[in-house]
């Protein structure tokens, strides 16, 4: 049986890719979508009122809400889903430490499943930097992402996980500098983080390791956002019947 999706931010840049690529799957049925403004119908879906979605998740009883908006409103429509039931696959970035904590709440009642960047591609980026880092002791590491000029939030959710992840390898490395400007050299402790926003780049992730003589770049770009609509859908098949809990993309993966 396919999953039957709920897809929130249906006229945004992710929620259009995320119908047009269930349109093209066996494995998932587009249930209900919804937006905040009124819009046309979205790739032959028609797009509901997001004000609704309590209501609509009891009429149209999905499987998995998947999500690519923003955090207030992520928030808001994961514990709308939580309320009746619903698993969520949420790809939205950006979130504070209040609204973290909102989102494990939600995993305690339903199967909410997350990940900053939904390419295969960066899942296997993650893994090479882990071991990267770990194999080059001592190298100064700067991580550089570039996005479309309408991006909200920086550096992006996606740069956040490699830090984490280059952190995890290389435990002295424990102040994040953003930019440069000035005098500013170059301390033992820190990983330089670099954020730039230009037209519609779908998004790039560089990781650069550099010692005496030796240098190794590490580069994911993503071609188009199709990528990423296939990997939450890939998510969304994967978690529909699941028990309550917080899941990982990797999960999906392996
Ligand atoms: P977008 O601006 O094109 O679309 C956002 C959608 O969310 C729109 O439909 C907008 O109406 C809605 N929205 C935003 N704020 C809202 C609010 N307060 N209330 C109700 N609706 C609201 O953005 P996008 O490029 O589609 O990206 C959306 C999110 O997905 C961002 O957080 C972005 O970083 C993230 N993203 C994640 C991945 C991934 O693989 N995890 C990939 C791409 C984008």
């Amino acid at each position: 049986m396919p999953a039957r999706i709920a897809v929130t931010g249906a006229d945004g840049r992710m929620g259009r890719e995320v119908i047009a690529a269930a349109n093209d799957r066996d494995d998932c049925d587009v249930a209900l979508a919804v937006n905040r403004s009124p819009v046309d119908p979205v790739e032959g879906v028609a797009v509901d009122d997001a004000t609704n979605l309590p209501a609509l998740l009891a009429d149209s009883d999905p499987d998995v809400l998947v999500d690519f908006t923003g955090p207030d409103s992520s928030v808001e429509y994961v514990a709308a889903a939580a309320e009746a039931g619903v698993a969520c696959v949420v790809g939205t970035t950006g979130f504070d430490d209040e609204q973290e904590a909102a989102l494990a709440d939600a995993a305690r009642t339903v199967p909410v499943l997350r990940a900053s960047n939904f390419s295969r591609g960066v899942a296997a980026l993650r893994r090479a930097v882990s071991e990267a880092a770990a194999a080059l002791p001592g190298y100064d590491v700067e991580v550089t992402e570039t996005h479309h000029n309408a991006k909200v939030d920086a550096p992006s959710g996606t740069a956040l996980t490699l830090l984490d992840d280059i952190e995890a390898a290389r435990p002295e490395l424990d102040e994040r500098v953003h930019g440069r400007e000035g005098d500013s050299p170059r301390t033992d402790g820190e990983i330089g983080v670099h954020a730039r926003r230009a037209g519609d780049i779908a998004g790039e992730h560089e990781v650069l390791l550099a010692g005496d003589e030796n240098v190794l770049e590490l580069t994911h770009r993503a071609g188009s956002r199709r990528v990423f609509a296939a990997g939450a859908l890939d998510a969304a098949a994967w978690l529909a019947g699941r028990d309550a809990g917080a899941y990982d993309f990797t999960e999906v993966l392996e």
